[in-house]
This record gives C-alpha cells, sequence and structure tokens, in this order.
C-alpha cells in the first residue's frame, strides 16, 4: 500500500491544550515542505477551530490544506503511495487503529508527525496517544500556561458554567457548553476523581498513602 524511502520513523508533538502543538507541527511540516517532500496534512474534524479546516504554506509559496479525518481507516485510505511526510493533528479523537497505519507508514520509510493533546480532562489518557507515545521515535511533550497560577500546564481543565467538571463525563463533549483551560498539577481540579483513585491505590493493608 505505501513505499517511500528507506527511513521512516513516528515523532509525536504532546501535551496539553493551548500549548502550541498545532503551532510546532504547521512549523515542522512547513520546513518540510521547503525541503521539497511530498507532504499531506491530517486533522480530526472533531476539532473544528480555524473552520474545520487549514492551509499550510512556506515562504517559497509551496501550500497544502489539512484533509478532515475521523478515523485511522480514513487516513490509510487517504496516504498516496509517492508521500514522504504525514502529520496527523488532533490524533487524540482517533481510535486506536492510527497506531498500526502510523507503524505501518514509518516502516515502508515515511516519516510521521502526530501531534495530540496526552491527557483527557481527568489526567487518564486521551484515546490512542498513550500507545502513540510509546511507539515513537521522538516524543517533544510542551506545556502551556496554567492561568490559575502561571506555572507551566500539564493539564486540561474542564469547565462547565464555570465550575470544574466532575470525572463521570464524557471524555468528548459534542456540542456541550464546557470551557477548558490549561492548569498545573495542582490547580487541576476535577471532583470525584481523587476518591476513585484512593481506590485503585496498591496497599498491603499496612501502607498509609498520607495526604492523598
Ligand atoms: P494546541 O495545538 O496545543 O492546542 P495551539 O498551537 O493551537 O495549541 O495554540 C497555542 C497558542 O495558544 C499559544 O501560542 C498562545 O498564543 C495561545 N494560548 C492561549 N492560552 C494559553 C495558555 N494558557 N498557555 C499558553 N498559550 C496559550
Ligand atoms: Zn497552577
Amino acid at each position: 500500500m505505501f513505499h517511500g524511502a528507506r527511513h521512516g520513523w513516528i515523532e509525536v508533538v504532546a501535551g496539553v491544550m493551548f500549548s502550541g502543538k498545532s503551532e510546532e507541527l504547521i512549523r515542522r511540516v512547513r520546513r518540510a515542505l521547503i525541503a521539497g517532500r511530498r507532504v499531506q496534512l491530517f486533522k480530526s474534524h472533531l476539532d473544528d477551530r480555524y473552520g474545520g479546516q487549514f492551509r499550510i504554506s512556506s515562504h517559497d509559496g509551496r501550500e497544502i490544506d489539512a484533509e478532515p479525518v475521523s478515523s485511522s481507516v480514513q487516513v490509510a485510505g487517504k496516504v498516496r503511495p509517492s508521500t514522504q511526510v504525514v502529520a496527523v493533528d488532533e490524533a487524540q479523537f482517533l481510535d486506536d487503529g492510527i497506531c498500526v497505519v502510523v507503524d505501518a507508514l514509518a516502516d515502508a520509510g515515511v516519516r510521521v508527525i502526530v501531534a495530540g493533546t496526552d491527557m483527557d480532562f481527568r489526567g487518564e489518557p486521551f484515546g490512542p496517544m498513550g500507545l502513540l507515545l510509546a511507539r515513537a521515535e521522538r516524543i517533544d511533550k510542551l506545556t502551556a500556561i496554567c492561568v490559575v497560577c502561571g506555572d507551566p500546564a500539564t493539564r486540561n481543565q474542564r469547565l462547565i458554567d464555570g465550575k470544574p467538571a466532575p470525572a463521570e463525563g464524557p471524555t468528548i463533549q459534542v456540542g456541550g457548553s464546557e470551557s477548558y483551560e490549561a492548569r498545573c498539577r495542582r490547580c487541576h481540579d476535577v471532583p470525584q476523581r481523587d476518591r476513585a483513585q484512593r481506590e485503585l491505590l496498591p496497599t498491603d493493608g499496612t501502607e498509609e498513602w498520607k495526604g492523598i
């Protein structure tokens, strides 16, 4: 299905929302275009910033559009045999099959650049991101700025009507009224998660987990 140069690999740009993952993905794609590589860019169409679409142009006038996708099968079906670089933005919204697809592409010599939010609003691995991070040759984890205290932010805070959203909600809210903030570990607030986590803590019956 795919063929390309001899050396392919997977690089993942991970991090919280607002950490600059899309900016970094665009920078890498623009440089690949400058290098004359044949690039294809995909973006989960669950994310509708930039009107659901965006276009990357390099200063030498070359430009490519992001192709909207909603599944790993669609990515596999759209990659052209001559493509040398495949970039996927918002990969957290795709299914686990994306791991098989990007592995196959890298095996076939394609450079694969994947960007995605690595944690959901509870602080758990988001969609296929944990599996992608395990497979990657290169990982860059970016941070944003915590809107509460100004420290580096690593967590996505979901708010409903301005209040921290409980852990029970769905991971992906479609058409909800919620909003998100970048926050650090200390300022991240997920009501009801702490109780559930305490039940999962390993114990030999004697150990005290103080302060948790
Ligand atoms: P991502 O793809 O990781 O969500 P983007 O590349 O779309 O991030 O956006 C990053 C930009 O978001 C930053 O350059 C900055 O201008 C803006 N921004 C908004 N809120 C924050 C924040 N809390 N911390 C850092 N950058 C922020
Ligand atoms: Zn903070």
